[in-house]
């Protein structure tokens, strides 16, 4: 997430437990107190060891119940969040309760049903634990933190068992996936180095286009934050788009230049940090003046976006920085906020669009803020520093789950479902494209609003033309409604639409995801 969460380190206690927390358990046997010789089956051995691992200490509390806590991150105490280990020599049927006793935050969707994920060494596809399994609450002991206990059953006596905060996502399978992409060899695909971490792990940067001359270029980060593991699903989801051989990723690729760096911060998430990187910078704070030996990363990519940004052969026209959310539902983004009333409604364009192809996509979570203390993040920075045809946005998208106009009970997201808001947010650029050319220095000079039926009428006259019609596209994606029936009876516009009629339009019990997909016809008609 992009916000500070200063007042969360506050009421949750400075360091991470009784010691300092410096390294992750290594193959750890809780044997119970006063056994000796070797461990026998039950004894649980806890491992966190390894790539984006992390779990500091355990506390034997019985033969079922063990206290857990979280290794800050590297240099930064202050945060402690993502946990992730392994336990094995499991006894079949061995009931256990966990208890992650030492969170850096209070506020947590853990109080709304989210649940750690799990699997085995026999199920390797992860898994969220039931949520009737998960207890959240402040716990007299452990200085009144807020502690997240979970009640486990072991099933199978062979099988390593791997719990962890959400879905990993790893630099290592980064690696993999940007070196099977290459292996594909296809020809508007760059892969380049743009720098190295502080402990020499690549900083990679894509690059998607048909050819880079006089185009408009969109720039995308993620993982600036390392614990923040479903930005890399959904950065892969817009990549796996863009390359794909589908009707929309062709357009855009013949129309736009993709600039992506995937992992803003590759030793923070191969550490298993949460927000900082190795030196325990939040490196979202170091905007303003990355240094090159303590943020290089974060340094490297301003660079080469200064230098873009002058480089009058390209016109950059979009950063979004892609992060997860642990206290709120669904996608969402954050944007700035100008003087002027008609930048600003440019800027809800595109989460606009976006929420019209994502049912997950709420526009009505997306702000546009300037609080001081995001002052450094990539958001507000490059909000100052590109001219006033650019947008700046963070793309937020919860830990957890996202409720649809239809839905009665949040849907907890997948690694599948984060990959999909990906591909989502990047057919969407086609619609903002679309949109924007046929509406090219037209934009209306009062922009009309929700329910302002007069100015609607005056846009829908009966002798329409497409510039008329592109106007009212303009004007229905910026008042967020979807045209009235009357509208439509006024545009005199012969619905050639295969699957809706107009009655299902006047149909009020109609889904509103059908709806949406009527808009979205309709914007790309
Ligand atoms: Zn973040």
């Amino acid at each position: 997430m992009e916000e500070s969460s200063v007042r969360d380190a506050e009421t949750a206690s400075e360091a991470g437990g009784e010691d300092a927390l410096v390294g992750n358990v290594n193959k750890l046997v809780m044997s119970p107190p006063g056994c000796s010789g070797a461990p026998r089956k039950g004894h649980l051995v806890f491992d966190a060891c390894f790539e984006s691992g992390n779990l500091g200490r355990v506390d034997y509390i019985s033969e079922f119940e063990f206290d857990l806590f979280v290794r800050p991150d590297t240099c930064n105490p202050r945060f402690r969040v993502w946990f992730n280990f392994t336990v094995e020599n499991v006894c079949e049927t061995q009931r256990v309760i966990f208890n992650v006793v030492n969170f850096s935050k209070t506020k947590s969707l853990y109080r709304d049903g989210m649940a750690p994920v799990v699997k085995s060494t026999s199920r390797p596809k992860w898994q969220r634990l039931p949520a009737k399994n998960v207890y959240y609450y402040r716990c007299p002991d452990h200085r009144r933190n807020y502690v997240m206990s979970f009640a486990f059953c072991f099933d199978r006596e062979d099988d390593v068992y791997q719990f962890a905060y959400c879905y990993p996502y790893t630099y290592s399978r980064l690696q993999h996936y940007l070196a099977s992409l290459e292996r594909r060899n296809l020809p508007y695909l760059q892969r380049e180095l743009l720098g190295l971490s502080v402990q020499q792990r690549r900083l990679d940067l894509l690059t998607i286009t048909n050819s880079e001359r006089g185009k408009k270029l969109v720039f995308l980060t993620a993982r600036v934050h390392p614990g923040e593991s479903p930005a890399s699903f959904i950065c892969q989801g817009v990549i796996d788009f863009l390359v794909s051989q589908h009707p929309v990723a062709r357009i855009l690729r013949d129309h736009v230049i993709f600039k992506i760096v995937p992992m803003l911060n590759p030793d923070g998430v191969y550490l298993g940090n949460y927000r900082c990187s190795l030196m325990g910078f939040d490196l979202n704070r170091h905007w303003q003046d990355p240094s090159p030996w303590a943020h290089p990363t974060l340094h490297a990519v301003k660079q080469l976006i200064v230098q873009m940004n002058q480089d009058p052969r390209v016109s950059l026209e979009f950063y979004i920085d892609v992060h997860a959310h642990s206290t709120m539902l669904n996608g969402f983004m954050y944007g700035n906020v100008f003087e002027e009333e008609e930048r600003v409604q440019r800027q809800a364009v595109f989460p606009r669009l976006l929420c019209q192809n994502a049912a997950d996509f709420s526009f009505s979570s997306t702000s546009f803020n300037r609080d001081v203390v995001k002052a450094g993040t990539g958001r507000r920075f490059l909000g100052g520093l590109l001219d006033d045809t650019s947008y700046c946005y963070t793309l937020e998208v919860s830990f957890y789950s996202y409720m649809t106009a239809g839905s009665t009970a949040p849907v907890p997201y997948t690694e599948e479902t984060y990959m999909r808001l990906g591909r989502n947010v990047a057919r969407t650029f086609l619609d903002y494209y679309k949109l924007n050319s046929l509406v090219q220095d037209s934009v209306p000079a009062h922009i009309q609003r929700e329910g302002e039926e007069p100015g609607c009428q005056a846009l829908l006259d009966p002798r329409t033309d497409r510039f008329k019609l592109s106007m009212f596209k303009m004007w229905n994606v910026i008042a967020g409604g979807f045209f009235t029936l009357h509208c439509l009876q006024k545009l005199h516009i012969s619905l050639t639409l295969k699957t809706f009629t107009l009655s299902d339009l006047s149909n009020r019990r109609m889904k509103s995801s059908s709806r949406s997909k009527i808009t979205t016809w309709f914007l790309l008609g």
